[in-house]
């Protein structure tokens, strides 16, 4: 076989594992859309069968001997370029999945069904002590885990890549350290004004069909295109991919919260937008996707919050939104509504959190999970762990613990060194759209005319289109000649807020 031959055999075999993830990533919509209570038990086996087959396809010999023998002639090869990219990336999935036991991923992926039954109900009735004996074989597994798949400093860095690839912990709580310095100052100045935003026209009577409509109108705009893809209702919110030509978003409507419909649905439309967006060729591959989570997130923040809450979003949309709702709206104008959904107040929940406080729940959740790694934190002490920081970051303890450590999935389901990504998400957000307008400095009239195509193509050519070629930082440098830089996001969240507060 010459190198093309090759090539074109590597490509087939991994055609086909993409395959695999793609079908079960269907019966994985389809679990949380429209499958009936009664067929859990067989899709949950469905599901294991296909990842089962997908790993062994991709972890075949076959596969590495390709990509060693490509490796010499991709280093040849522009970094850029759609082969060497294919090399890099894929031997890099490669050599972590070869590194891990499947007997380990056999025994977290067990433990972790449990823990998600235990957890389930540990929150229901606020009781730890249900959860915690599957939490203390969670952080053991996942301290093996990090240990097979190797890291150079600390041992959360292995956690961390597998979400945010090439990122280190010390690089992540150096940006965390800097964010909290100005943060906690600036959420206590907020405070002492809590009543100077009111946000009682959110809670009114919203008619549920016509908040769905309403959304839809907006995704339209913003691109979201219905041949390429549609929206379904679920209980959590998600967007998945099955390859070019089709990607689905899910929302879910409250009738008396105006935002959890309308900002959750630009949040999916804007993870949404990334996917529909990587290049043709990348199709079929491993490169097809998005960077990095905190890479995806960032895409998602920046249509929800740098566009979605913003004056000039609301300037073109506020008239229409009261024309639907003129019941709900009529003592509203722009400026209220734009304060409304704006409102800073510190609270328990994270998914629930305002723009300003949303990084301090991460930072407490970084700061936590690494200490469970490093075996500096028991899981029995962890609930008071947790309220003393929320008291030191924001201020509130936590009535019970359904309301503070047990209120996220994320550590049942074995994702230990995730949360860190939200707040990576949110500040490349910023940074970026600082960028565009420095591109395109008539973005923000574009913006209040209801126009994004200028939004979108810009992100399509300098991010999307290259789908999971560049790492966070690489993507940062090569867009806005930096990398990940947190000066962008908190100029912005002080000229934001710093107005909407009189500070
Ligand atoms: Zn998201």
């Amino acid at each position: 076989m010459n190198l093309n031959d090759k090539l074109h055999e590597l490509k087939k075999r991994l055609g086909e594992v993409e395959d695999l993830h793609r079908a079960s990533a269907v019966l994985g919509w389809d679990q949380q859309t429209y499958m009936p209570l009664r067929g859990t038990a067989a899709r949950a086996e469905q599901l294991a069968t296909l990842d089962k087959l997908a790993h062994e396809l991709f972890t075949a010999d076959a596969i590495g001997d390709l990509l060693y023998k490509f490796e010499e002639h991709a280093a040849k090869l522009d970094y850029e370029s759609d082969e060497a990219s294919l090399i890099r990336v894929t031997k890099r999935d490669y050599d972590k999945a070869k590194r891990v036991p499947p007997a380990l991923i056999e025994e977290i992926s067990r433990t972790t069904a449990l823990a998600l039954e235990s957890w389930t109900q540990a929150r229901a009735e606020s009781n730890f002590k249900l959860f915690q004996p599957d939490l203390e074989k969670i952080v053991e597994l996942e301290i093996q885990l990090a240990n097979y798949m190797g890291y150079a400093e600390r041992i959360y860095d292995a956690l961390l890549d597998e979400y945010e690839p090439a990122m280190t912990t010390a690089q992540v709580a150096a940006i965390f350290d800097g964010l909290k310095a100005e943060l906690l100052p600036f959420v206590r100045a907020i405070a002492q004004k809590a009543d100077a935003v009111d946000d009682a026209c959110l809670h009114r009577e919203y008619d549920e069909q016509k908040q769905w409509n309403f959304g839809i109108d907006v995704i339209k705009r913003m691109g979201f295109d219905f041949e390429h893809g549609r929206q379904d209702k679920s209980v959590h919110p998600f967007t998945t991919h099955f390859g070019l030509g089709d990607t689905r978003i899910t929302t879910r409507v409250d009738k008396q919260f105006l935002p959890m419909a309308l900002f959750g649905t630009i949040h999916e439309t804007g993870h949404a937008l990334y996917d529909m967006g990587y290049r043709v060729e990348l199709d079929r591959t491993p490169l097809e996707g998005g960077a990095s989570l905190g890479v995806h997130e960032s895409q998602s923040r920046l249509w929800e919050n740098v566009v979605g809450r913003s004056r000039g979003f609301w300037k073109f949309y506020f008239p229409r939104l009261r024309a639907e709702f003129p019941q709900a709206l009529h003592d509203q104008d722009v400026e209220s509504f734009y304060r409304a959904i704006n409102k800073v107040q510190p609270s328990f929940i994270r998914v629930e959190a305002d723009e300003v406080t949303y990084s301090l729940h991460i930072l407490l959740r970084f700061e936590l999970e690494n200490d469970l790694v490093e075996r500096k934190l028991k899981v029995a002490d962890l609930p008071e762990a947790w309220n003393a920081k929320m008291r030191e970051y924001l201020g509130i303890t936590p009535p019970d613990d359904a309301q503070g450590c047990l209120q996220d999935i994320h550590w049942s389901i074995g994702s230990i060194g995730y949360f860190a990504t939200y707040s990576l998400g949110s500040i490349f957000s910023v940074q970026l759209f600082d960028q565009a307008v420095r591109d395109i400095p008539s973005l923000p009239a574009q913006i209040e005319q209801g126009e994004f195509g200028g939004l979108l193509a810009w992100l399509r050519t300098n991010l999307h289109q290259h789908g999971r070629k560049f790492t966070l930082d690489e993507l940062a440098k090569r867009i806005t000649g930096e990398p990940l830089q947190t000066k962008s996001y908190m100029r912005y969240l002080k000229r934001k807020f710093g107005e909407i507060y009189g500070l």
